[in-house]
């Protein structure tokens, strides 16, 4: 064991991590990134299989982007957007405002997807009340939709186990079940459209029921459009997104899409609320924002909402919220590179062809093993589930773990893959080429193989 090693297991308390586990085996230290690779502190090369937790884009180390940050550290690293203001930000915004869906108009910076939502939740409230609303205090929320791990945003996204017993502390929403939780598509993998269409009227039917009956309560309803990251990488049909829009619409209530995961290309357009040509009232973006380089996030709202703030310092309208780094100039520096290398790179496109061949490597690879059910993609995004026996959907039961296992044996092999519980999940970054997407799922392929074996 190295002396890092010792000293992480002695000094660092990990996220999302079970401490005993964690200590039972050595660390992988990564010293370093180049492109696609992570590289450990023995000069060994490991393919990012997840962005880093799904915010890298176009790969570790782009030389256009580190010497914008280069730049900008020398001129600046830190302001604040307290009642002072700076060029990156400025810029950033304006461009973030023209990029997105009209008429998204204002920019509000935060420093991590769950604060950029927590932002949307007090503007979606407060909005109501300084609009003569009062009484729509309360949020809808689909079941199995992740939103961060702040209060207000694991409120909204409280799932078993994560969240068992945090009642107490965390406030009571409207649960939507989403398409993929209604028949009849409800627990299988492969959707084809009919039937993820079936399902997405029952779950707007369900949206229906409880808007005729609670409209009045309800200010926002809070959402991941087209596909649900963190229950699995569960895709929704765009009609879904239009028909929550117009239910939205007719029950005065506020859609806040939250792109934490699926903005920035992931979905195969820069926005996935593109794909079903519509504008929420209020957007959540973070993670790709600064390419998965720095802390950063940025919520969005229309003139209709950010006017109902306006108003003499002593009427109190001011939304009273930030966060000292929101904004951080050397984080919207980053971002803007980012956007420069979207568009010089074409990006987006790219990752679309990117995403074929994907889907080719998951065909030859996953669907033949004998211990997964049916692959879901939407984009770069990849998700299966490991199963005991695939055919009647029995798991293996969570001590095993063992798609843990597979990613334990992924690594052996260089490969960085992470799971949630028996779900597996790739999302490479959207530059990955194709021949090192095929040695991702090649080696995954193998790594679970190994992992069921027995
Ligand atoms: N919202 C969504 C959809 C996410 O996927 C995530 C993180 O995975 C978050 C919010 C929270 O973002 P952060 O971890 O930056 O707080």
């Amino acid at each position: 064991m190295s002396r890092a090693t010792e000293d992480d297991h002695r000094y660092i308390w990990h996220p999302f991590t079970a401490t005993e586990e964690w200590n039972s085996y050595d660390p992988l230290v990564i010293e370093r990134g180049d492109g696609f690779f992570l590289i450990d502190e023995n000069g060994t090369p490991y393919l990012d299989g997840v962005s880093s937790i799904w915010c890298n884009v176009h790969g570790h180390g782009h030389p256009r982007i580190v010497e914008a940050m280069k730049q900008q550290a020398e001129r600046l690293c830190h302001s604040t957007m307290l009642g002072l203001t700076h060029e990156p930000g400025i810029e950033l915004a304006r461009r973030l405002v023209e990029m997105t869906p009209q008429p998204l108009t204002r920019v509000f910076y935060t420093d991590s997807g769950s604060t950029s939502v927590e932002v949307a939740i007090r503007m979606a409230f407060q909005f109501m009340r300084q609009t003569g609303r009062p009484h729509k205090t309360r949020f809808i929320s689909l079941v199995d939709g992740y939103h961060g791990d702040t209060l207000g945003s694991v409120s909204l996204g409280r799932s078993e186990p994560f969240h068992i017993g945090y009642e107490p502390i965390t406030f009571e929403v409207f649960k939507l079940r989403p398409p993929f939780l209604h028949e009849p598509v409800a627990g299988l993998g492969p959707v084809d459209d009919d039937s993820l269409q079936a399902a997405s009227a029952a779950s707007l039917d369900e949206l229906a029921g409880i808007l005729q009956e609670h409209g009045d309560e309800i200010a926002a309803i809070f959402l991941e459009p087209l596909v649900q990251g963190a229950a699995g990488i569960w895709p929704q049909p765009p009609s879904f997104l239009r028909g929550v829009r117009e239910l939205c619409d007719r029950h005065d209530v506020l859609m806040v899409c939250d792109e934490v995961a699926t903005g920035f290309g992931r979905t195969g357009t820069m926005f996935a609320v593109e794909q079903a040509g519509i504008c929420p009232d209020i957007l959540c973006l973070a993670k790709g924002l600064t390419a998965g380089y720095v802390a950063l996030a940025a919520t969005l709202a229309t003139d209709a909402v950010y006017a109902a703030f306006a108003g003499a310092y002593d009427e109190y309208k001011t939304l009273f919220h930030g966060h000292t780094y929101g904004g951080n100039p050397l984080a919207c520096a980053t971002a803007i590179a980012n956007l420069d290398v979207f568009a010089e790179e074409d990006t987006v496109a790219r990752a679309r062809d990117h995403a074929e061949a994907l889907g080719g490597a998951l065909d030859r690879h996953i669907e033949p093993l004998e211990h997964t059910g049916p692959v879901r993609r939407v984009g770069t995004m990849v998700g299966f589930d490991v199963y005991a026996d695939a055919a009647s959907g029995r798991r293996y039961p969570a001590a095993e773990r063992r798609c843990h296992r597979a990613v334990l044996a992924a690594r052996e092999q260089g490969v960085i893959v992470r799971g949630l519980g028996d779900t597996m999940v790739l999302m490479p970054p959207l530059s990955m080429p194709p021949d090192l997407l095929e040695r991702l799922v090649a080696t995954t392929a193998k790594a679970i193989d190994s992992a069921t074996a027995g």
